[in-house]
């Protein structure tokens, strides 16, 4: 149909236009690093800038061409981020490879994305040199480091990243090309199967970061100290090297080390006010405090995601913390941000026990989301915050395809999630699982989430886990597996005394093991893949 156009300026959406805000109005706002070697790195945007420039000159000098994957294996750390300007700037992919999956398939991601450069931080050397033989078409190794530190390993084609740099100048352009391009790749950690990769576009990428910075969502300012405790090789770190240098925030970076001890030091000495990561971080961080009798005294609000958070662990951080804990929800299919979890206006009237009931759920979308759940054949199920089916989503963010991919994953325009939950009509979604960890048991559904934030509510529990295992019976019951708090104590009969009254009867868990330590995925997520293998032979008492 014939449209009246309007008549405004027309820019394409570019990640370069980011980094270039930043140097002119905060140029001189920090980027704080924990190095690999254990210094701290302090600059500027205007500097990160300048050799972000440098950076895409000597990437153009060794023949990167636009849509070129470039490939990391890297920490959070200023270099990094240099690397996330410049490739997508020129035009190039920014391909962020999990350093923490098996060697094997971060050779069978390299080979899939066709990467033609590869960047490494020094911990990473030992395992560049397993897989370089292996990846034919990575043509140059840069270690993320100087001259002197190179790796002694024997890497072909190894160029040190700071001399590479120093020989180039800070003069250069960012080019304006289409805005649907291709910025970065990511791939999920395909539990089964073999993973596949995400490709984000520059329009997408930038519409997922206008809406991020939104106050109801990571609502972060000028007045912000940032530090993504969320690799950058996890979904872009949430976004959050878009989101600081698009409002102006000091970030700071932790390297490596992302223990409680480390994590806290930065913390205080930075002044952080604002942190992101996965729920088994904050708890590792939580017992840190617990045992050293610490305060956080800058600190105001963290996003937890990934995984369900537990409430206590919410609850733990606003009462003896002052912390506020905002619960988030997404994937890598979702760039990731799907919901977020602050109230709304008319919720400020409620008792405090009334607002957290809705807090502890994943929270709601902003705008850009559309979600929807429906039952086994397709239908939308009602938004009354019981009904619990497929969650499906669309939006700007969202995957349409996976890369190379050459069906469709859509059902009628929508992505399914595979998460099962609820919404309720304020559009709050609770999570109640993903659909391969619910528990069925005679032809009904458990929730293992339900379950483990019943455990974590005791003082004694550090992490919980509820997994099916086979019930001749039932199909399969659940099972609840505990790692206790150093030095405390808590009985199996203990445990399962907290259940009647919060959830049905028949939910209640059939047995408790306890264990040292859970299995972490590659993304810090408690792993109920391997769990379900270590367990998978258990006799529960009622079979
Ligand atoms: P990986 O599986 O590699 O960690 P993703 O980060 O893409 O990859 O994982 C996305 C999945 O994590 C979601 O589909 C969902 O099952 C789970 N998830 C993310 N956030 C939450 C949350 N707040 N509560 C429960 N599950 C979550």
């Amino acid at each position: 149909m014939p449209m009246l156009q309007g008549q405004m300026m027309d820019a394409p959406l570019l990640i370069s236009s980011l980094l270039r805000h930043a140097e002119q109005y905060h140029g001189d706002t920090e980027i704080v690093s924990r190095t690999v070697e254990g210094s701290i790195h302090r600059y500027g945007y205007a500097d990160a800038a300048r050799r972000a420039r440098q950076l895409a000159n000597a990437l153009k000098r060794l023949g990167v061409q636009p849509g070129d994957r470039v490939a990391t294996l890297a920490w959070n750390g200023y270099r990094h981020f240099e690397l996330y300007y410049a490739v997508s700037g020129i035009g190039a992919v920014m391909h962020t490879v999990n350093p923490r999956l098996f060697a094997e398939q971060i050779a069978w991601i390299i080979n899939d994305a066709e990467d033609t450069v590869l960047c490494f931080d020094l911990t990473f050397a030992p395992l560049v040199e397993s897989i370089a033989a292996k990846c034919p078409s990575v043509k140059h190794w840069v270690a993320l480091t100087d001259r002197a530190h190179m790796p002694a390993q024997p890497i072909p084609n190894l160029i040190a990243y700071e001399e590479w740099i120093a020989a180039e100048t800070d003069r250069y352009d960012w080019p304006e090309f289409d805005e649907r391009s291709a910025c970065t790749l990511c791939y999920t950690s395909g539990t089964t199967g073999n993973p596949k990769g995400v490709l984000y576009s520059h329009r997408s990428m930038l519409l997922h970061t206008f809406s991020a910075s939104l106050p109801d969502v990571f609502g972060a300012s000028a007045r912000d100290c940032i530090l993504p405790v969320v690799p950058m090789f996890h979904v872009n770190a949430w976004a959050i090297p878009y989101i600081a240098p698009m409002v102006g925030a000091k970030l700071v970076f932790p390297g490596p080390s992302l223990d409680g001890a480390s994590l806290y030091e930065l913390f205080e000495t930075e002044g952080v006010t604002f942190s992101a990561g996965v729920p088994t971080v904050w708890q590792g961080l939580l017992q840190y405090l617990q045992t050293h009798k610490l305060r956080l005294t800058t600190l105001r609000k963290c996003v937890i995601g990934g995984s369900a958070c537990p409430p206590a662990l919410m609850q733990t951080f606003e009462r003896d913390y002052g912390v506020k804990i905002h619960h988030a929800w997404g994937m890598t299919e979702l760039s990731p941000l799907g919901t977020f979890n602050t109230l709304k206006k008319k919720h400020l009237a409620l008792s405090k026990e009334e607002q957290f009931a809705i807090e502890v759920k994943q929270g709601r979308p902003p705008f850009g989301v559309q979600l929807k759940i429906v039952d086994a054949d397709g239908r939308e199920l009602p938004r009354d915050g019981k009904a619990f089916g497929d969650l499906l989503v669309k939006g700007y963010w969202v995957i349409d395809r996976y890369y190379r991919a050459t069906e469709s994953p859509l059902r009628d325009g929508w992505f399914p999630t595979g998460d099962v939950g609820t919404l309720d009509p304020d559009g709050y979604l609770q999570i109640t699982d993903r659909s391969k960890d619910v528990i069925k048991s005679g032809g009904e559904w458990i929730s293992s989430i339900d379950l483990e934030n019943v455990a974590c509510a005791h003082p004694a529990v550090a992490q919980a886990a509820v997994i099916g295992v086979r019930h001749p019976k039932w199909d399969e019951r659940p099972l609840l597996i505990i790692v206790k708090k150093p030095g405390q104590e808590v009985s199996r009969e203990e445990l399962l005394a907290l259940y009647p009254g919060k959830v049905a009867k028949w939910w209640i868990p059939d047995d408790v093991v306890f264990v040292s330590e859970l299995p972490m995925t590659a993304t810090g997520k408690i792993s109920k893949l391997r769990l379900r293998e270590i367990f998978k032979d258990h006799k529960l008492p009622t079979a």
